[in-house]
């Protein structure tokens, strides 16, 4: 039987696993719950698990038994387990019971998913050509939960560093239930956070001239930034800059003593991440000091670029073509605007993210997007997701494999 046939025969517990999920979501580093519930879907499998110790993580290392693969190559799937502080509105029958909580961006599907990879991996083990390891990881919301991870050794985590890792994510729009979409290169972007405080004198607001009124030099530093965009970055290295929070003042007739905004700045080139680090923060500071004020301004620098290797997105896609028809495969002409902590495996490691299409309206165009407390996604694709990241390790593991076969030993004298 194929991987795909084997996970089919899963479907049915793995969507009872996604929807208890689905129905405890924890948020940030600590998913005790969560945990809980990997670690006994994972329970009696042949599988040496650790879990982390600045987080709520599961590791777990499956050997493969192929006797001539020992010590084989080493290959990552990755699974986030973290829900959104976001109140859940799609009336679900298996619906967040957390208030103020909700698996909006499909991690429960993802946790899920690579509880389906590791058993189907579990049952063919004597036929690895090496070890897998599974990374369940708290925290990718904006917690960075795959750095800690890294730093707390999971890419180590088999006794042999990672030679490949490969990692998906559910959508609940934009793509045709059960389509994989993907690019080679820049998939999705880096992110950072502009967070600045503009410090004037308050007083009259009748006698401006009397003040230094650090409202007007806030607002046009928002609008400047715009103008940075477009007049300090390469049309083709693309950079947005939203300014999603601006607080000031507390009367009309009162100008007060302080601004302040923050930014988010998305780049998918370490050139331009850099230089938005330097030409923002020198903006709004020169800006200040045009007007007789003084800015504090702290860049922050959050995930970096998702990049997929191209050798290894060619083999994701030859792959999902492979094992589940050309038809299944859709590439992407542009990134996403969107970032992710996978991106810090990805930095270390080569390898490949992928999206998956799991609307549950029936039209992906008009489909409440991740994120929304309407987002609802069909967890039909569970069986295809697991079996996707099995497919990967298993055909990984055996042309890594092979690639070290083909290598000559170095002489030894
Ligand atoms: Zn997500």
């Amino acid at each position: 039987m194929s991987l795909r046939d084997d996970a089919r025969e899963l479907q049915g517990e793995l969507a009872v696993l996604r929807r208890a999920l689905h129905r405890e979501p924890e948020i940030g580093l600590q998913l005790p719950r969560t945990q809980e519930k990997v670690l006994a879907a994972l329970d009696g499998l042949p599988l040496e698990i650790s879990t982390g110790s600045s987080l709520s993580s599961v590791t777990a290392v499956l050997r493969g038994g192929a006797p001539e693969a020992r010590p084989g190559p080493v290959v990552l799937l990755r699974g986030d387990m973290d829900a959104l502080p976001v109140t859940e509105r799609t009336g679900a029958e298996f619906t967040s019971r957390i208030d103020g909580a909700m698996h909006a961006c499909g991690h429960d599907l993802h946790t899920a998913g690579l509880v389906g990879a590791a058993r189907l991996l579990a049952d063919r083990r004597e036929s690895l050509a090496g070890d897998v390891v599974f990374m369940f990881q708290p925290g990718e919301e904006g917690w960075d939960g795959a750095g800690h991870m890294v730093e707390e050794g999971v890419l180590q985590a088999a006794g042999r560093p990672v030679d490949a890792a490969y990692g998906l994510h559910v959508s609940s729009s934009s793509y045709p239930t059960g389509v994989f979409a993907s690019r080679p290169g820049p998939l999705m972007a880096a992110s950072a956070g502009l967070h600045v405080r503009v410090v004037g004198a308050g007083g009259h607001g009748s006698r401006p001239h009397a003040a230094l009124d650090p409202i007007q030099a806030a607002c046009e530093m928002v609008t400047a930034l715009q103008t940075m965009v477009t007049r300090r970055f390469d049309v083709f290295d693309p950079v947005v800059v939203t300014v999603g929070v601006f607080h000031a003042g507390t009367r009309r007739n009162v100008i007060p003593d302080d601004a302040s905004f923050e930014a988010t700045v998305r780049t998918f080139s370490a050139t331009a991440a850099e230089r938005a680090a330097e030409v923002a923060v020198r903006l709004c500071q020169d800006i200040a000091t045009a007007h007789g004020l003084t800015a504090e301004v702290d860049f922050v620098p959050e995930y970096p670029v998702t990049v997929n290797d191209t050798a290894e997105h060619d083999f994701l896609a030859s792959t999902v073509r492979e094992a589940f028809g050309e038809e299944r495969f859709e590439p992407l002409a542009d990134p996403i605007t969107g970032s992710e902590d996978f991106s810090r495996v990805l930095d270390r490691v080569p390898g490949a993210f992928v999206f998956l299409g799991a609307d549950a309206t029936g039209d992906p165009e008009t489909a409440p997007s991740n994120h929304s407390p309407l987002a609802a996604f069909d967890d039909g694709v569970l069986s295809d997701a697991a079996a996707l990241l099995a497919e990967l390790a298993v055909r990984r593991l055996d042309s890594l494999d092979r690639l070290a076969k083909e290598v000559p030993c170095a002489p030894t004298t």
